[in-house]
């Protein structure tokens, strides 16, 4: 069965004013859709992997086909991570982690602020696109970016909290200052979410 494009979990003006509506109209509708349709287009060349989840794909990629493991970095790197990045942020969210998840920042980072400040640090320093995660690394949390759609996945990490610094994510609105939106982002942060897929890894 094909890849689907999962739906927003929630209406294209839910997280205004950080990210606009026009904004995630276009980042959902037509790029995430383009890279689900890409990576079905790749998978559609080798039908026994047809079976494989995704995150069995992007966790191996040196066992996808080497005609299309580029296609499946790419794509599969941009369809999983568009799906984590909708789960991770929800209007009326932000402020700061609670239980275990909040145990576990202030154990790798010192305290949330310094947490704040590294994870930016990593978003805005990011040359050209990719993406800032936070990501479960054996027994700690790490911080980290990407180029491109690359996944801490392919890299044996737990990705559990992920930006889009791409500019496709933020141009029509803050036009070059990426820092400022990195800045407003953490208002949608859905820190609920983010302890749930700790708790479950
Ligand atoms: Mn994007």
């Amino acid at each position: 069965m094909a890849f689907q494009l999962s739906p927003l979990p929630y209406a294209y003006d839910a997280l205004e004013p950080v990210i606009d509506t026009m904004t995630m109209q276009i980042h959902h509708d037509k790029h995430h859709a383009a890279y689900v349709n890409n990576l079905n287009a790749a998978i559609e060349k080798h039908p026994e992997l047809g079976s494989k989840s995704l995150e069995a794909l992007l966790s191996d990629l040196n066992a996808v086909p080497e005609d299309i493991r580029t296609a499946v970095r790419n794509h599969g790197g941009g369809t999983w991570n568009h799906n984590l990045f909708w789960q991770v942020m929800a209007p009326k969210a932000g402020g700061e982690p609670k239980g275990d998840l909040a145990k576990a920042i202030i154990a790798a980072f010192k305290d949330f602020a310094s947490f704040r400040t590294e994870f930016e640090k990593a978003a805005n320093t990011r040359f050209g696109s990719g993406w800032a995660w936070l990501a479960k690394k054996g027994n700690g949390l790490s911080i980290l970016s990407t180029a491109n759609q690359d996944n801490p996945m392919s890299d044996g990490m737990t990705p559990l909290l992920g930006l889009d610094v791409w500019e496709h994510a933020y141009y029509l609105k803050y036009q070059n200052r990426r820092a400022e939106y990195v800045t407003n982002w953490w208002n949608v942060v859905n820190w609920d979410e983010v302890a749930r897929r700790y708790a479950a890894k």
